[in-house]
Order: structure tokens, then C-alpha cells, then sequence
């Protein structure tokens, strides 16, 4: 992230700032263990995670990927009764994935529950969705462009149409959460989920 984004994010980002001070290393989410347990994802993996079920059954929970991650992007998933428990998981809107060259998550993991994609562009940890009654520049009146500057990828994943209101692509888009990280929007127009 450029120094004038981060100085700009930091303006606007005092309220999520406050909030984050005061959360733990661990995520703790509701769980509830009569949910069914799909093989689809219910979480954001790290890069490289194989599809959820080989994901499951290859991750010993070692913790490695999270302590190696620079960003501290990587959290544990903390629901006792879970199959997911301490699972790694990805919390972009505390720390987004900045899609290292070199992926020292994805090197670390000996299991190879995480496998290291032929190139950044091809990761596929989720999919932005975007809130146009959120967005500034959906909604008009202001020239919003942090998504756009923020994206790793760049215009193939996030693009302006003709009338600069932004837009993403499921085909491109890595799910990495920079553009929810450093949306100005009080709660974050555009947000990672699972793909
Ligand atoms: S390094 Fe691999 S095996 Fe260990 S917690 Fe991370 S994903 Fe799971
Ligand atoms: S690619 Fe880098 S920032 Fe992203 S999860 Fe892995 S170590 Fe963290
Ligand atoms: S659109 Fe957002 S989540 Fe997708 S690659 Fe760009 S910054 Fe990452």
C-alpha cells in the first residue's frame, strides 16, 4: 500500500481502527454445531487452499501459515464443536492478504493443504461483492477511486465503467481484500465472501 493511501485509509478508517485495537489474535465466531457441513467453503482460506473438503483433511492445524504471515492476515478460527476449529482463516477487513511474490504461507505448510498457484493473478481465496447503496461512487456526488488504486491485480479484477462507478470480476478477482480493507465507507461497500 502506497504511504498516501495508508495516511488516507487512516483518516477515514478511525472508527474500524478502534474496533481492531480491541480485538484478540483469535477469531472467535458463533458456531453452531448442528449447522451441516457442507463441502463448500464457510470461510476465506488462505492463498492456495485446496477446495474446503481436501482443505479439511490435509490441515493438522499447525498454526504454521499464521505465524508466518507478515501481514497477520491469517487468524485461527476458534468454534469448539466445529470441524473448522482452529482452521486458518483469512480476516481482510483487520489485515488483507497483500499477495506476497513469494507466498511464505503457502511454503510453510508441509501437509500442502495450501499449494502454491502458478501465478498471484490465479489465487482464488474469495470474491468482492460490491454494495452499490454503499458505494460513494455508485451512489454519485463523490470521485471515489481507493478500490481501484488499492487492487494487487489491478483493472482486470476491478474496473471503472464509463461513468467511474466500479466494478468487479468474478473471473480475475482474488478475494484478497484490499479494496474492503481500504474502503472509506463507514461500513466497507465492497466486501470479501466466499467463492
Ligand atoms: S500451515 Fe497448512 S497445515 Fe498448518 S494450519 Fe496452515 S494450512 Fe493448516
Ligand atoms: S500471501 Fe502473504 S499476506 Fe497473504 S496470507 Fe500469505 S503470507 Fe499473508
Ligand atoms: S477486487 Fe478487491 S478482493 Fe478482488 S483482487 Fe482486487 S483488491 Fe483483491
Amino acid at each position: 500500500m502506497t504511504k498516501e493511501n495508508l495516511s488516507r485509509r487512516d483518516f477515514f478508517k478511525k472508527g474500524l481502527k478502534s474496533l481492531a485495537q480491541g480485538a484478540k489474535e483469535t477469531a472467535t465466531i458463533l458456531y453452531s454445531s448442528e449447522e451441516p457441513i457442507t463441502p463448500s467453503r464457510t470461510l476465506v482460506r488462505p492463498p492456495g487452499a485446496l477446495p474446503e473438503k481436501e482443505f479439511l483433511e490435509k490441515c493438522t492445524r499447525c498454526n504454521e501459515c499464521v505465524k508466518v504471515c507478515p501481514e497477520e492476515s491469517i487468524m485461527k478460527f476458534v468454534g469448539e464443536e466445529s470441524p473448522l476449529h482452529l482452521t486458518p482463516m483469512l480476516s481482510v477487513r483487520k489485515s488483507p492478504c497483500v499477495l506476497c511474490e513469494d507466498f511464505p504461507c503457502i511454503k510453510v505448510c508441509e501437509p500442502e493443504a495450501l499449494v502454491m498457484p502458478a501465478a498471484r493473478e490465479e489465487v482464488k481465496m474469495g470474491i468482492a461483492v460490491i454494495n452499490e447503496k454503499l458505494c460513494y461512487a455508485w451512489q454519485g456526488g463523490q470521485d471515489c477511486d481507493y478500490c481501484i488504486k488499492e487492487c494487487p491485480i489491478g483493472e482486470k479484477a476491478i474496473y471503472f465503467d464509463e461513468v467511474r462507478r466500479p466494478h468487479v470480476s468474478s473471473e480475475h478477482c482474488t478475494g484478497c481484500g484490499c479494496c474492503e480493507y481500504i474502503c472509506p465507507s463507514r461500513q466497507p461497500a465492497i466486501v470479501v465472501g466466499t467463492r
